[in-house]
């Protein structure tokens, strides 16, 4: 009987996990964040005023009982036409606090917020032992893994310890990033998906006025919300296609629906579609089709997508693609030395800041992470095949090295993607956060959500 579960991570995923256990009537928890504010994660913790969600508020309620529940508490808020606006990151953080606090001052002593680092988890007397930095250590039934993503690999020939402060900012968020600029510099941001974007848009709001190059591989953007259309006759079963045939089959809907409707419609079958897929056909598509459904999948707000053709139109903005190569120090700045994509000689850059928005990693065996180190280290848990996350089962159980599922320990949020793929935005993760909860409920046996 779980009576007790430890929560490491309190983002999105946790804190919902959290609320969704109180909702259950299941098990007590302890919410565990080092973060000073729990409840908001990287993405609604670091946002800066001006970064806008990629989802209609309409769709990010944060439970999946009561889709109404964020345009009630925006319009609450006096915003007009909730639904259908792109709110800012900022607020859907201040509707996630809320949440928070009101389950806090309303469970009766069942919900208990720790702040601290987990440093270690262990296996004991049959349930997870929590270790944090701090020395202190939480017993409880089962532990849930809820500690998003991983900061992005060092991208290929720079080398961080090689470029003074502040040249280099392997932390996208980091607050100083936009810090100490003139109008004469420019800036290389290495990615070119959303994370890119929010940081264009930073060195915009904070007054820079320089050039900003973004290179990536393909040199691919992510492409724009538009109005909602009229309605269409979505299909009703799960495509019976494989990897290989996903591009004609897309095509083909697409001629007759448009790409933004072709790609939405697959949305309640994109988990299904994964699971299903053999290793070889999910290799073939992270290789070959990964950077081309992402820039499809994941939208900007249209007023985003307004203001990046902004600075692209007035040249304060470039896109280019290929390869970095080396960067050295100068005493004007950074030499970056790279490829353009399909050429063989390589070109130079010289950049004032370079800033590093390759997006997550995942490879457990690359993290620096000291808690993800030492649990793969000890063999408790393991990467995905594919090296996108933590290997989980359809249950999200971790899975042991020896490829046994734990029964005490969890995992929830983008580092389950080997298992689910579709499990990066609100609408997968309120899911996942609540079928668990229900599981450590027992209440996953009752028929209808809600009840
Ligand atoms: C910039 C950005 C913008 C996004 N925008 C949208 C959007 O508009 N719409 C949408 O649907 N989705 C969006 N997403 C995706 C989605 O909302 C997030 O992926 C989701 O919030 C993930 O939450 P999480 O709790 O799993 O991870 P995180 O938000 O990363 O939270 C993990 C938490 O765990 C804590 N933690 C980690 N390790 C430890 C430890 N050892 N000890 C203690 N605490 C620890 C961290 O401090 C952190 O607070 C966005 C994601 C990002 C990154």
């Amino acid at each position: 009987m779980t009576h007790h579960v430890a929560i490491v991570g309190a983002g999105f995923s946790g804190t919902l996990q959290a609320i969704n256990l109180l909702r259950h009537d299941g098990p007590r928890a302890t919410l565990i964040e080092r973060a000073e504010t729990p409840g908001l994660g990287l993405a609604y913790g670091a946002a800066r005023p001006d970064h806008i969600l990629n989802v209609r508020a309409g769709n990010m309620s944060a439970l999946p009982d009561d889709p109404g529940h964020f345009v009630r508490w925006l319009e609450k808020e006096g915003v007009a036409d909730a639904a259908r606006q792109f709110a800012p990151r900022k607020t859907f953080g201040r509707y996630l606090k809320a949440m928070l606090d009101d389950a806090v001052a309303n469970c009766g002593g069942r919900l208990n917020i720790v702040r601290g680092e987990v440093t270690q988890v262990d296996h004991s007397g049959g349930g997870a032992r929590i270790s944090l930095a701090d020395g202190q250590s939480i017993d409880a039934d089962a532990a849930v893994l809820a500690v998003g993503n991983l900061p992005p690999h060092t991208p290929p020939g720079i080398d961080p310890d090689a470029l003074t402060p502040p040249r280099y900012f392997g932390d996208p968020w980091a607050a100083d990033v936009t810090d100490g600029l003139s109008d004469e510099d420019a800036v290389l941001i290495i990615g070119t998906g959303l994370t890119m974007i929010d940081s264009a848009l930073s060195l915009d709001a904070a007054g820079f006025r320089g050039r900003i190059i973004a290179l990536s591989r393909r040199g691919l953007l992510p492409r724009a919300h538009e109005a909602p259309g009229a309605s269409w006759e979505r299909i009703a079963e799960r495509p019976e296609t494989v990897a290989s045939e996903l591009v004609g089959s897309l095509r083909q809907r697409s001629a007759a629906i448009g790409w933004r409707n072709a790609v939405d419609e697959l949305r309640p079958f994109t988990q299904f579609m994964w699971g299903n897929a053999s290793e070889a056909e999910r290799s073939r598509f992270l290789r070959h089709l990964r950077p081309w459904w992402d820039v499809h999948r994941h939208r900007l707000a249209p007023e985003v997508a307004a203001r990046i053709e902004a600075l692209r139109a007035n040249g304060r903005l470039t896109i280019v693609s290929g390869k970095t190569m080396d960067a050295r120090e100068h005493d004007d700045g950074v030499a970056v030395e790279w490829r353009p994509r399909g050429h063989d000689k390589a070109e130079t850059l010289v950049v004032q800041r370079i800033i590093n928005c390759t997006g997550p990693l995942g490879d457990l065996d690359r993290t620096t992470d000291p808690l993800l180190r030492d649990l793969t280290a000890r063999g408790l848990i393991r990467a995905d095949a594919h090296r996108i996350g933590i290997d989980v089962d359809n249950q999200a159980r971790t899975i042991a090295a020896t490829g046994q599922p734990n029964d005490w320990l969890y995992a929830l949020g983008p580092m389950t993607r080997g298992a689910f793929w579709e499990i990066v935005a609100v609408p997968d993760i309120r899911q996942q956060t609540w079928a668990l909860a229900r599981r450590l409920s027992n209440a996953h046996w009752v028929g209808g959500e809600g009840l």
